[in-house]
């Protein structure tokens, strides 16, 4: 069972929510937000184990390369290129798909790995928590998600995912049981939230919005939800203990009264899955 939590924007408080979700719910925790992952700062769990994600990239042999460039043309991604008589490598392009060691009937491209980040595994006292991090200048977060989502297995899982409506977020989100929106009560959180839906109503996940920095007052997010008959599982009030919580880098279920609202929020989300399952 897994549940993803997404932002359509970054600085929404996703982060604090996950974490808080998984803490209060006895969920594992998933950091796929991979180019900015800092859930272990608030959950601060034991790393055990760190393994390295490579992807493969093609080492050309020039002594047995004729120069037929088929390696060239077939690379979707532009990573290869044709100059001075050589194959030339942008390796950070290379996608890694293998298409051009396939096509090469003269054996002069071989696979050899690149390091492109690591998956850091960890424990609190109650949960299991892991991590992906890509290397600094790296653009393709992908792989690595892919390999964090490997290792959840069938385990409870809250999964962090990286802000906006990339790659990356559909990749994190794919095969979810349920999807939780974070959103703010502002323009830019509304028109970022739509985005959002319109990725888990065409990806099928079932999903429910969860209002950060809220206040007592109806704000525009819920007379959005309330037209589009969208659910809102919960609401996190814009409040001086929060801050003074996350500054001090602690989760805010420490605190007896977001305690309560997370475990209220855990549960309303349980319901909607069983009943999405019916
Ligand atoms: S397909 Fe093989 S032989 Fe042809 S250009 Fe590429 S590396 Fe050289
Ligand atoms: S492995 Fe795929 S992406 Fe990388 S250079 Fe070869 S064809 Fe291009």
């Amino acid at each position: 069972m897994k549940i993803a939590v997404l932002s359509g924007k970054g600085g929404t408080g996703k982060t604090t929510i996950s974490t808080n979700l998984a803490k209060a719910m006895g969920w594992n925790y998933v950091d796929c937000d991979v180019e900015e992952p800092n859930g272990f700062i608030f959950l601060n769990p034991k790393v055990i184990k760190t393994e390295q994600v490579s992807i493969p990239v093609p080492e050309i042999d020039p002594s047995k390369c004729i120069g037929c460039q088929k390696c060239v043309n077939i690379c979707q991604f532009n990573a290869l290129a044709w100059a001075n008589k050589d194959v030339l490598l942008f390796d950070k392009l290379c996608h890694g798909c293998g298409a051009c060691s396939l096509v090469c009937g003269y054996g002069a491209i071989s696979e050899v790995d690149r390091e492109i980040g690591h998956i850091d595994v960890g424990n609190d006292e109650q949960i299991t928590c892991m991590r992906g991090t890509l290397n600094i200048g790296e653009p393709m977060a992908v792989p690595i998600i892919r390999d964090l989502k490997k290792m959840i297995g069938n385990e409870k899982t809250i999964i962090d995912c990286s802000p906006g409506s990339t790659c990356s977020v559909v990749a994190a989100i794919e095969g979810v049981d349920y999807a939780v929106l974070v959103t703010e009560p502002t323009a830019f959180g509304l028109h970022d939230l739509k985005i959002a839906i319109e990725l888990v109503r065409t990806m099928n996940i079932p999903f429910g919005i969860i209002i950060n920095r809220g206040s007592h007052e109806k704000d525009l997010i819920e007379e959005h939800c309330e037209k589009e008959k969208i659910n809102i599982i919960g609401k996190v009030m814009f409040d001086k203990d929060v801050a003074v919580l996350y500054s001090k880098g602690k989760l805010l279920v420490e605190h007896e009264k977001y305690k309560e609202l997370f475990l209220h929020i855990g549960k309303k989300v349980e319901g909607e899955i069983a009943c999405s399952l019916l």
